[in-house]
């Protein structure tokens, strides 16, 4: 198997900075990209998307999609939309396979909050993003695949 990088971390010290930090991400993005986001419940996974959607550009408001599992944000330019996908009342693998999410996986910036274990299936390169922590945020970011290597290398820097 190929090594993966290490991964990056960043602290963000309220919501605001976590919002920031899924602005800054998400305009290193492009459509195919699949972002896998795990973290317990009020990790800041939703609060994470709403900044990324800012940073791609898309029609909002972003809330979490927790009953309607997953929501298409169109984009406001010519960029790519925002598939945001809440997969905590999915009962397994087959139940985000009747999502159909391949079907808008190439055009699509897709965000899977609760996907860990799920959704990278859905394609063979991903980040995961790690979000812990009570107050004080860490978000830690593991990609795989060689699309991530600028990415990550734009985080570090
Ligand atoms: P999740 O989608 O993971 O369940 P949400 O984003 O919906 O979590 O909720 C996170 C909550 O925590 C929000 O009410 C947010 O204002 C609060 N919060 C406090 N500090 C932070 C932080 N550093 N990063 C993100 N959210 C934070
Ligand atoms: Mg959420």
């Amino acid at each position: 198997a190929t090594p993966q990088p290490d991964p990056v971390v960043v602290r963000t010290a309220d919501a605001e900075a976590t919002q920031a930090f899924g602005e800054r991400l998400g305009g290193m993005l492009r459509a195919g990209d699949l972002l896998v986001l795990t973290g317990g419940l009020g990790a800041g996974k939703t609060t994470f998307t709403q900044g990324l959607a800012r940073g791609l550009g898309v029609r909002g408001p972003i809330t979490s999609p927790t009953f309607v599992v997953a929501r298409v944000h169109p984009s406001l330019t010519d960029g790519p939309e925002l598939v945001h996908v809440d997969a905590y009342r999915l009962g397994g693998a087959a139940e985000l396979d009747d999502l159909d999410l391949d079907a808008e996986l190439d055009e699509a910036v897709t965000v899977v909050e609760w996907g860990a274990g799920l959704a990278e299936s859905l394609s063979e390169t991903y980040l995961t993003l790690v979000l812990t922590g009570d107050d004080e945020r860490r978000i830690e970011i593991h990609a795989v695949g060689e699309r991530w290597d600028d990415v990550l290398s734009a985080l570090r820097a």
